[in-house]
């Protein structure tokens, strides 16, 4: 029920959290599943069959979270089934733009991270030191499949692109050159701001991660980003809870 008001409404969006991720931030909120890869090994039948599931239970989408390290078999799923509602690609940004060509035709919104306008930072932080650059090509190529932003009568997404941002502690330089590239390169994205930084992971112990974001520095990227004119959404501050994050723990 936490995503983007467009993509959460009422119903709730289906996620469908996938283990693993193409990148691996020190301070990953879920790094259970994003780096020790926890999880459940299941074939694109079954796949295919939870996405009808979550579609029975009236959700407003299907969301694959962190989906990219399994693009054949996502494809191979959507092909035995595919929902009528708008398919989610809920991903970390650093994607090769030949695997977002792949999926065209199969994915209705994306929902890209973009982390970094500092590629140092990429590198000490995700260890992708051409974050900037990729993210910025796989961004092009999402836009360039579903076009416009359109939505339905309630105000649900059924197409486009949300380009997502979290604002890190002592790093709103960061954040600043994330909305001007925004701005350069996609102003017609909607643009959602977030503010939910925990400490968690390896962030614990470092020395400018180690606490939550300051009022101030939230401030100071959210009245940028309304000078910036860019369209979107921006978080409450106080998101920033453990409680909005999944505990993972199944046994089918
Ligand atoms: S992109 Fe997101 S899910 Fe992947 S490692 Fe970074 S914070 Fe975790």
């Amino acid at each position: 029920m936490w995503e983007e008001p467009c993509i959460s409404g009422n119903k709730g969006s289906g996620a469908v959290f996938f283990s693993g991720c193409t990148l691996r931030c020190i301070f990953c909120q879920n790094y259970k599943i994003s780096a020790e890869n926890y999880g459940k090994t299941i074939n694109a039948q079954r796949l295919a069959d939870e996405f009808k599931k979550l579609e029975s239970l009236g959700v407003h989408n299907i969301n694959f979270v962190s989906p990219t390290p399994y693009t054949v078999e996502i494809i191979k799923a959507l092909e035995i089934y595919k929902p009528k509602i708008p398919i989610v690609y809920n991903c970390s940004g650093y994607e090769n733009t030949e695997t977002i060509k792949a999926l065209n035709g199969y994915v209705d919104i994306y929902l890209p991270d973009l982390k970094y306008s500092d590629n140092e930072l990429a590198k000490s932080y995700s260890n992708a030191p051409n974050y900037v650059e990729i993210a910025k090509n796989a961004i092009a190529e999402m836009i360039s499949q579903t076009g416009e932003n359109l939505f339905d009568e309630i105000g649900m997404m059924k197409k486009g692109v949300i380009i997502r941002h979290l604002v890190l502690p002592s790093h709103t330089k960061n954040s600043i050159g994330v909305i001007d590239i925004i701005k350069e390169n996609f102003p017609q994205a909607l643009v959602s701001l977030m503010c939910q930084y925990i400490p968690m992971y390896k962030a614990k112990t470092h020395l400018k991660l180690s606490r939550k974001i300051t009022l101030r520095e939230y401030e100071k990227v959210k009245n940028y980003l309304f000078m910036s004119g860019l369209d979107g959404f921006v978080q409450e501050l106080n998101s920033a809870d453990e409680k909005y994050i999944p505990k993972w723990n199944y046994n089918e």
